[in-house]
């Protein structure tokens, strides 16, 4: 069973240095988070989980980092200085701040109206102001002068960075439709919405790629496009499924309706989880046709095109996009894992069940005690397989308090050193440690000798 309150994960998350809300000592700042020494290696973990899957282990797929302060008229060319706005309405009452589309969708529960239909204040029932456009793109200023010249976005998205280098890669790296760009960095939003926890927060991090491939042959019927569309949601899915070890019952895939459709887009689907509030997006999947690359080439006055060997003509690619979070998906892989269940001795413990790959920490080096007699051979185990995978060593408190602490951080393996391995009254010992399996809490023996070909075989993709 996944953890079905967020407030638990919260407070494991900060106990157990996951996850701190930011500036504490100074009051917090609302919606932001710091990422704690174990929440920085599951982060990494989950964004090369992604890399590995989008760009190693694909032949069509390269990646790309580009700079985060991008040329403001990017942000006109792709439509969010006009568009990229949220409903804000005000309660005349409480004054509290809400997004009117979000009371819409009932994100805040049962929606209230007035007599006449209007929408009311989800917290006391007071009537709303008329809705006003709020652009959720930060500004920043460039240089000393502060005017309108100087004035840059912070980028609310990683996709734009792409189109804009969709040349430069094709050149560079002689590539043939189709194939794909991925990268993953952080973005920022002015959103308004209280957070629930890292769901949505003002600067979090995403995993793009853009995909580029033939334009069909007939616009208005673009059978293969979507097929292509549908191969890209369902692998997709299966990632969540398959590597980061999400439910099943847990995923879905919901398509757009014709209404929730951007003018341009040909099909939009969001993978979405069922979160302890109700289905929420993790990722969405758009089939963006040209229109980037022929917003791009428009403002540039640069045509961002492709030269089709074959009919030896310059072409706009088509897109497919999957668009997922990465702080967000770290919200789901820690829900996902959180477990209670009882201990060998029958009292509760709480383990994080994460699958080896994204568990922050694989190993831990546990000798039974504190005794000298234990600790060189306790050392030379830690120094044999610390530079092989993210290991802790620990020789405080009893041992059954020492996996309990490892078991609520995920670690998936102990290896314990006790007196049979070091030898004992003159006797020598066996040089062998004992592995404890973090989910079975089976203990099994293993020769120092074949300690690293064992731990590979138990560690699958770390
Ligand atoms: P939402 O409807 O939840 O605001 P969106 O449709 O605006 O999301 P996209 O623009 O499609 O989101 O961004 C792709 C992914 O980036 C989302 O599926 C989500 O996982 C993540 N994301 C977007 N906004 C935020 C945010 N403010 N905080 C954390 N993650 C976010």
């Amino acid at each position: 069973m996944p953890a079905t309150d967020l407030e638990t994960i919260v407070s494991l998350c900060k106990r157990r240095g996951f996850i701190f809300p930011a500036a504490e000592i100074y009051g917090g700042f609302a919606n932001t988070y710091d990422y704690g020494p174990l929440g920085v290696e599951l982060k990494r973990n989950i964004r090369d989980a992604w890399w590995q899957a989008m760009v190693r282990e694909r032949d069509d797929v390269v990646g790309l980092d580009a700079a985060l302060i991008t040329h403001p008229r990017v942000w006109v060319a792709s439509g969010h200085v006009a568009t990229f706005n949220d409903p804000l309405v005000d309660c005349k009452k409480c004054h509290l701040r809400w997004r009117l589309d979000h009371i819409e969708e009932g994100q805040y529960g049962p929606v209230k109206r007035d007599a006449a239909g209007n929408v009311l204040c989800p917290n006391d029932g007071g009537e709303l102001t008329e809705p006003r456009q709020f652009n959720l793109m930060f500004k920043t200023q460039i240089g000393t002068v502060a005017d309108d010249a100087s004035m840059a976005y912070l980028p609310p998205e990683t996709a734009q960075g792409i189109f804009i280098n969709f040349e430069n890669v094709v050149n560079s790296m002689r590539r043939k439709l189709p194939f794909g760009i991925a990268q993953t960095r952080v973005s920022f939003r002015n959103e308004i919405t209280p957070g629930k926890f890292i769901f949505r927060t003002l600067e979090f991090e995403q995993m793009e790629m853009e995909y580029f491939c033939f334009p069909p042959k007939d616009r208005e019927n673009p059978a293969e496009y979507l097929a292509l569309h549908k191969a890209w949601i369902d692998a997709r899915l299966s990632w969540y499924r398959d590597t980061l070890g999400i439910d099943a019952s847990r995923l879905r895939v919901r398509y757009h309706e014709k209404e929730e459709l951007s003018h341009y887009s040909a099909a939009t689907a969001d993978v979405e989880y069922l979160f302890p509030w109700g289905w929420g997006e993790l990722e969405g999947i758009a089939a963006r046709t040209d229109l980037d690359l022929t917003a791009h080439g428009n403002e540039s006055g640069h045509p961002l095109t492709y030269f089709d060997e074959e009919t030896k003509e310059h072409i706009v690619p088509w897109v497919i996009e999957p668009a997922a979070g990465l702080t967000r998906t770290l919200a789901v892989t820690m829900l996902e894992a959180y477990t209670e269940e009882p201990d060998e001795k029958g009292e509760n413990r709480v383990v994080l069940k994460f699958r080896p790959n994204v568990a922050p920490v694989k190993l831990a080096v546990l000798p039974l005690s504190k005794n000298e007699a234990l600790r060189p051979f306790a050392r030379k185990v830690f120094d044999l397989v610390r530079p092989l995978w993210m290991t802790q060593y620990d020789e405080t408190q009893s041992i059954g308090r020492r996996y309990r602490r490892q078991d609520e951080i995920g670690t998936p393996i102990c290896i314990t050193i006790d007196f049979q391995s070091v030898g004992e009254g003159g006797q020598p010992g066996d040089e062998a440690v004992t592995l404890r399996d973090r989910d079975t809490q089976s203990q099994v023996r293993v020769p120092l000798s074949s300690l690293v070909a064992t731990l590979r075989e138990r560690l699958p993709g770390c």
